[in-house]
Formats: C-alpha cells, structure tokens, sequence
C-alpha cells in the first residue's frame, strides 16, 4: 500500500512578524529615524497598527515578512496547482533524481493520494484504485530496468507516474501572497486537495501572527462572493465557520 496523508508543518517564520509591519509601516507615517522605529511599537500598538495597515489596504509593509512551510503527503496534481503562485518561493522533491522503484519503497509501490470521492465509493472502488497503481508500478519499475537504472533511468520512467503520486514542497511566501492564496485557495469553489492544505497553513500563520492573518481566507468573509454564476452558495456557512457573523 502506497496511500499517504497530508502533512503541514511550519519550518520558519520571520520573527515577531507583526512587529516588524508596524516598524515598516511607522517609517511610512512618522519622521522616525530608523535606530528609533522599533521604539513605542508595543504589542497593544503593534496590532492596532496592523490591522489599520490591513483595513488601508496598504499591502507593502505586510510584505517584509515571510512564511515557510513543509508539506507532504500531496499529489502531483496538487504540484500543479500551487506552483501557478508566482510570488513564492518552491522546492519540490525531484522525479529525476529520487527513484520511485518498488525496492526503494519500502510499501511496494510509490506514495500516492486516493481521492475522498474515490474512497467514498467503498473498499472495492480503493481496491481497484490500488490495483491501478500498482500496475503503474510494474510499468515504472519495467521503464527503468529497460532504460539501465538509476539516476539516468529516473527521467523519463517517470513519464508513465500518474497525478497521484505524491510529493513534497518546501515552499515560502510573503505574508501578502500568502493572504492572496488564502483568498484564492481556502474558497469552497477551489479544489478539495488545494482548499485543505491552504486551511492547514491558514491555521500555522494564524497561530504565529494573528492580526495579519485575522480576515485572511475566502474572499466572502470580506466581501461579496467573485464566484457570480459559479458560487457555492454557502457564504453564511463559510462565513460561520470562520468565526464571522
Ligand atoms: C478556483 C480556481 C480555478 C482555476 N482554474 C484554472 C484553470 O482552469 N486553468 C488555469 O490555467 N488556471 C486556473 N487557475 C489558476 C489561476 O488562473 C491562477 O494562475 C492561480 O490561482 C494563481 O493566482 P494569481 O495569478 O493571482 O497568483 P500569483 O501568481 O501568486 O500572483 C499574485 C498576484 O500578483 C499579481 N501578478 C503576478 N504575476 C503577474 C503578472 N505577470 N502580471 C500582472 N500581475 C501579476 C496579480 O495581481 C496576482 O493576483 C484556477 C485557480 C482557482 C483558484
């Protein structure tokens, strides 16, 4: 069995992140010099200016800090998806140069994700999701034989691996880009995969940095729906479980 689940941890963080948005910001508003700016930014300031800063729409100064975070247990369509964020920062683990032959992994076969609409189906549809990937296995493990092993063989046997298998990210984001996938990626509209890894790292951010992430996730907790036509329809239920009345 090659199945795997998710798995979010926070690596690094910039430190005291709001303190530093506030020194950011008050350089902005105030003739201080910059031996000064940490000066009379207390806790009980730091957040009242962070939250002014958010509410201003004043984006720049929230970009000073920085957010990095492991992940894995996800697939590679997942990959997909979060690399199209331009601002951040990724690796991944490579395909090229990390086999994925039966007798480097020690379950058989490579790490994959069975969809929840795949595993809802019942035992047989997982058994025959299985039995897919394995068979994917024998294809993979034949192109590298045939290809004379190793590194070099790595490259292109990975052609037959399918969306499924997993990988892992180390990825870093600023906390502005980071709000921005959260908007984008925690709404109900976005795919299931993407929306629970973006919730996980919501909950990491939020735990370090309050006030910056605060209003931070779906669009409809600080506004209308932008999905029109196409909207889940549970903005009141969203909104709920965010806390927002
Ligand atoms: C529900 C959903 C469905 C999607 N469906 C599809 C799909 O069918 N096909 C598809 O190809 N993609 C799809 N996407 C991906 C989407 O089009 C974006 O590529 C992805 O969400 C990254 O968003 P972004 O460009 O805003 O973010 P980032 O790349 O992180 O950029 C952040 C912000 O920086 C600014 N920015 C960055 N680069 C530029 C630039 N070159 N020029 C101007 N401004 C820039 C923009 O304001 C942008 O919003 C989907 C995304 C979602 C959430």
């Amino acid at each position: 069995m090659g199945k795997t689940k998710l798995k979010v941890r926070l690596l690094e963080h910039t430190p005291n992140p709001e303190k530093l948005v506030a020194m950011a910001a008050r350089l902005c508003y105030s003739p201080a010099k910059i031996d000064d700016l940490a000066e009379n930014v207390a806790e009980n300031d730091q957040q009242a200016f962070v939250k002014k800063l958010l509410d201003m729409g004043h984006y720049s100064a929230v970009e000073h800090v920085s957010f990095t975070f492991g992940i894995e247990g996800v697939s590679r369509s997942l990959l997909a998806q979060i690399t199209r964020h331009r601002i951040a920062s990724f690796s991944v683990k490579s395909q090229r140069y990390v086999g994925e032959t039966r007798e480097l992994n020690a379950q058989g076969t490579f790490e994959y994700i069975i969809p929840e609409t795949i595993a809802g189906l019942g035992p047989e549809a997982v058994a025959e999701f299985e039995e897919q990937m394995a068979q994917i296995q024998k294809w993979y493990d034949g192109w590298v034989a045939k290809l004379g092993g190793g590194r070099g063989a790595y490259e292109d046997a990975r052609f037959v691996l399918p969306n499924a298998a997993e990988t892992k990210i180390v990825v870093t984001m600023n906390a502005r880009e980071l709000r921005h996938f959260f908007t984008l990626r925690c709404c109900q509209r976005a795919q299931w995969e993407i929306r629970r890894l973006a919730e996980e790292m919501l909950q990491l951010a939020k735990a370090v940095a309050p006030v910056l992430f605060t209003d931070a996730g779906p669009e409809c907790l600080t506004g209308p729906c932008p999905e029109g036509k196409l909207s889940c329809g549970q903005r009141t239920e969203v909104r709920k479980r965010y806390g927002i009345n």
